[in-house]
């Protein structure tokens, strides 16, 4: 069909026709100033002259949010929103400026920049600014400070953390806590403060009497990396049955036992645990004690 490149008339009715023409035709795609531009028969600027403002068309000519997205100018409370919800969706990915604005919708230099830097704007919701890979978890760091701490019978070192059997490179620590001195400090912090099931374990022991029926199931079987690295240091990363450790041997593995079973009623506290190697734990340790 042949269509005319020029409007016939100019009035406001016209130009608010116009912009009701191109939004039905774009049926449901985002009516927005670019594809205005290319579609309508008449140009933007014109438009936007004619009623002050392209949003104040929109409304003018009655046009829904849905269709066209009014541009609000961006809050720094909407981006941090933003980036907060991206990554409860996507935890294993970054919320880079670029998948932020699209989300906004927005282009990206409308973010850049002005909020500060962004891997600030990052760190200020909890997140670690890694633009590649992965990321990992505060625990998934501390497991692997407990599993070196272990295996060398000492505090790690930096360079320790970029060869086996450590599974969480020294970048991961520096990106996340800004040093390893400074991570060792965030792990001491989180061993020290007792986990929520090891308080409710405590209370629970005091309130219930040693005859009491004990429920196993009102505490988690796995311990926790607290009271795991607590049981390690008073055992002296030794198998407390053999005394073998990671440190003289790297073949030994070392674990937190329970001394009364999980299955029998056995709590998760300090007294109740112990540490083992493979073989003992196995029940057919080296005859020879050491300890
Ligand atoms: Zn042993």
């Amino acid at each position: 069909m042949f269509e005319l490149t020029t409007l016939e008339e100019y009035s406001d009715e016209a130009l608010l026709d116009e912009i009701r023409r191109v939004a039905a035709a774009l049926s449901g795609e985002r009516l927005t100033q670019k594809r205005f531009l290319e579609l309508a028969r008449v140009h933007v600027t014109t438009v936007r002259n004619r009623f002050g403002s392209w949003q104040r068309a929109l409304d003018l000519a009655g046009i829904a949010e849905e269709v066209a997205p009014r541009f609000n100018p961006v809050t720094r409370g909407a981006v941090v929103q933003a980036v907060k919800l991206y990554a409860q969706e996507f935890p294993e990915s970054s919320p880079t400026v670029e998948k932020i604005a699209r989300r906004l919708g927005v282009h990206r230099k409308t973010l850049s920049g002005k909020f500060g830097a962004w891997g600030d704007l990052l760190r200020e919701v909890g997140l670690s600014p890694v633009p590649l890979g992965r990321r990992y978890t505060d625990d998934e760091c501390f497991e692997n400070i407990i599993a070196l701490w272990t295996y060398y019978g000492r505090q790690p070192n930096f360079a320790e953390l970029n060869q086996a059997p450590s599974a969480v490179g020294s970048k991961a620590y520096v990106i996340r806590w800004g040093g390893w001195r400074a991570a060792l400090g965030a792990f001491i912090r989180h061993v020290n403060q007792p986990s929520v099931s090891d308080v409710l374990q405590t209370v629970s022991d005091q309130e219930l009497p040693q005859t009491s029926e004990i429920v196993p199931s009102s505490a988690p079987r796995s311990i926790s990396l607290s009271l795991r690295y607590k049981v390690l240091c008073r055992d002296h990363f030794r198998c407390v049955i053999c005394g073998r450790s990671p440190a003289k041997d790297h073949s030994v593995e070392l674990h937190v036992d329970h001394i009364i079973p999980w299955s029998k009623g056995g709590q998760n506290v300090e007294g109740n645990l112990r540490t083992l190697c493979f073989d003992c734990n196995l029940g057919k340790g080296a005859k020879t004690e050491r300890a």
